[in-house]
């Protein structure tokens, strides 16, 4: 056990990191942070902070050195240095899950091979998109195999012509092309899982995205009770296949015949679970903390519906690509029942997380619309 008091590192300087270091400092942990920017939403808390890029391997030793336990807060984290890090110090999720997480082809191979449930797929060079999606059928989409997220490095074919754009767009390229999920829901679970085995996972998260990227999570999500065991089941097998100490969150297709359809996985905190900062008995990021020190997880209800809206840099006002205004704060600081986070983020960019905030309510759909009045307001 790596009780509190100890040095907790972690690599990435984001906005997960920034909760998550926000979450150990409360409970008495040290936060060292490695981030190759300066200025970062983590560094802005941490109590220590190196500024050096991950392949500047003497830097990155000597904080691997100063420090009880490593974690990292994003996936595209290159290889040999978290080799060199496992060499040194206990690093959670190992890298073998990060590995496997962090590309598409290796993601859904495993998938596959372990029995779970994902969408048809091929495995594509840019010259094979056509093929790959002749075998699939129309509409599919392509996704490149590495540095995916958020919907970026991603484009939907409806038609032969679309074919044509995605193989020049993704010239040089290693892709998946996957079937398109006719779903009704988007779910995703996140679950925490220690070293010894014990796993907790959070109720299912309703997500509703725009452009591709998180926009709303509702928890608990509108779904049968029975469907929404299902999902946790699955999250908790997968977390355990994997092997993975520390959360694991497991993003679904909930199709209209009842199928859950695994299309992501995360071995981090995820967007979708940042509800429980103020709605859940335990937050993600004091889970993730408990699973990698070794410490009894928390009970991971939610205490009431809580729904969850991203705040990104289009809700500031823009006049010839500059922000001149920001969003009126008070639509969410007036809500008894509203929460509002900022991450800190020196200067707010279109489609850029700026923040989130949250409402809980006595029911789903009271929460949902308030928050959903609140963001037409901000
Ligand atoms: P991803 O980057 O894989 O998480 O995809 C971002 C979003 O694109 C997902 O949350 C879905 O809304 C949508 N999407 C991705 N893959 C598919 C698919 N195979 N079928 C339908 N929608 C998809």
């Amino acid at each position: 056990m790596i009780g509190p008091g100890k040095v907790i590192g972690v690599l990435g300087g984001g906005q997960l990191g920034r909760m998550f270091a926000q979450a150990a400092q409360a409970m008495g942990y040290i936060v060292h942070v490695f981030e190759p920017s300066g200025g970062s939403p983590a560094a802005a808390v941490a109590d220590r902070e190196t500024r050096a890029r991950y392949d500047d391997l003497v830097v990155l030793g000597e904080f691997g050195r100063s420090v009880d336990v490593v974690t990292y807060e994003f996936e595209n984290i290159p290889a040999e240095p978290l080799r060199i890090l496992e060499g040194i110090v206990a690093l959670h999720p190992s890298p073998s899950v990060l590995h496997i997480c962090q590309n598409r082809w290796r993601e859904k191979a495993w998938l596959r091979a372990s029995g779970f449930p994902h969408a048809g797929y091929e495995e594509a060079l840019e010259g094979d998109i056509q093929d790959a999606a002749a075998q699939l059928g129309l509409p599919c989409v392509v996704k490149t195999a590495d540095f995916g997220y958020d919907g970026k490095g991603q484009m939907k074919i409806e038609t032969p012509a679309d074919l044509v754009q995605a193989a020049a767009i993704f010239r040089g390229r290693r892709c998946v092309v996957e079937q398109w999920v006719e779903f009704e829901r988007e779910l995703s679970v996140i679950c925490a899982r220690t070293a010894s085995g014990e796993t907790r996972a959070f109720p299912a998260s309703e997500n509703i995205h725009a452009h591709h990227v998180l926009d709303i999570s509702i928890v608990p999500a509108r779904i049968a009770p029975w469907t929404e065991a299902r999902a946790r089941d699955l999250a908790v097998r997968i977390a355990g296949e994997l092997g993975v100490v520390g959360l694991l969150a497991v993003e679904m297709f909930l199709t209209p015949d009842g199928s859950l359809i695994v299309n992501e996985l995360a071995p981090r905190p995820h967007n979708s679970g940042h509800w429980s900062i103020d709605g859940g008995q335990t937050s993600q990021f004091e889970q993730h903390v408990r699973a990698i020190c070794g410490l009894p997880l928390g009970p991971s209800g939610a205490r009431n519906p809580t729904v969850m809206v991203n705040i990104l840099g289009d809700a500031w006002t823009w006049r010839d690509g500059e922000a001149v205004g920001e969003p009126d704060w008070s639509a969410i600081l007036a809500e008894p029942t509203a929460k509002l986070h900022l991450y800190g983020k020196p200067e707010p960019r279109p489609g850029r997380k700026m923040g989130h905030f949250t409402v809980q309510g006595v029911d789903v759909e009271a929460a949902l619309a308030l928050a959903r009045a609140i963001k037409a307001r901000l």
